[in-house]
């Protein structure tokens, strides 16, 4: 099997260490896998899409000689892809309409242990509905960094938000199914996530198994996740601090990285660390 993973940034603003971070590791590792290596945009809530984000992060990548191995696709330019997975959920019954907004969802949970209201209460046509999908079991899985993870149940959630809006779990389950991507590495916070998408992933039918390896976050000393206002700056394109930055990165990545690998080219810094790069090495959490 041919190793593909991917990173896929949201244009919500510019990269900063976190993201370079979860990008760089998601590169030693396709490359260390002798893996192809996709950037994919996931630019699918356009109000939280800030202008020239998006730009930003690309010439931030190439910058890093970053480079995906394939074309970069944007989300925002599949909706008619997520709109056929989408129909053939509903047309399986596997997902609803719903047009409960999260305050009477949540009434409604208090009141029933497992709500699935709008399911025996289907909303009038004409209604602007989001569309829900049917929960399920989720099975355990060995993270590759956070380690074993129990099974559980998901409840059913949001695959079209009432705005019509996709939502991201069905975007990303989607886009990873069609561009084969059989190792996820990414940021511990979507950890939580990986459940709902397991069961996505089984209410349509694919087939791909995937590994998961969830990345550390970079954590302030209090162990909050660092916001964008504190110390994720955006990265610095200039050649020297590219170098110094990563190399820093190698040593978060628990790469412990010769002093003198920073007067090294770019693309033998990269050398080096696929060499070292070893995912079972990385911590769970990071506190700078
Ligand atoms: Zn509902």
């Amino acid at each position: 099997m041919v190793y593909r993973g991917r990173f896929a940034p949201s244009p919500t603003g510019p990269l900063h260490a976190g993201s370079i971070l979860t990008a760089v590791a998601s590169y030693l590792d396709a490359k260390a896998n002798a893996g192809t290596w996709l950037v994919r945009i996931e630019d699918l809530d356009p109000p939280r899409i800030q202008p020239g984000a998006e730009k930003a992060i690309l010439e931030a990548l190439e910058a890093y000689g970053l480079e995906s191995d394939e074309p970069i696709i944007r989300q925002s330019q599949r909706l008619e892809i997520y709109q056929e997975h989408l129909d053939r959920l509903i047309a399986n019954d596997l997902a609803y309409r719903c047009s409960c907004s999260r305050s009477e969802l949540k009434a409604r949970m208090a009141l029933t242990e497992y709500d699935r209201f709008c399911l025996n209460h289907p909303p009038a046509d004409g209604t602007q509905t989001g569309v829900r999908v049917v929960g399920g079991a989720s099975p355990s899985f060995s993270d590759k960094v956070q380690g074993p993870q129990a099974a559980e149940t998901v409840s059913d959630f949001i695959v079209l938000r009432r705005d019509g809006l996709f939502a991201y779990q069905l975007a990303v389950v989607v886009d990873d199914e069609l561009q084969l991507i059989n190792s996820v590495v990414r940021g511990k916070d979507l950890l939580n996530e990986t459940s709902k998408q397991i069961v996505l992933q089984q209410k349509l039918s694919f087939s791909q198994h995937k590994n998961y390896a969830h990345l550390p976050l970079i954590l302030a000393k209090d162990g909050q996740k660092l916001s964008k206002q504190t110390l994720a700056q955006p990265v610095s394109t200039s050649l020297d601090h590219i170098r110094e930055s990563l190399t820093n990165t190698f040593g978060k990545l628990a790469l412990n990285p010769p002093k003198d690998l920073i007067y090294n080219d770019i693309i033998d810094i990269y050398r080096w660390g696929i060499e070292q790069w070893k995912l079972s090495k990385l911590p769970t959490d990071l506190k700078v």
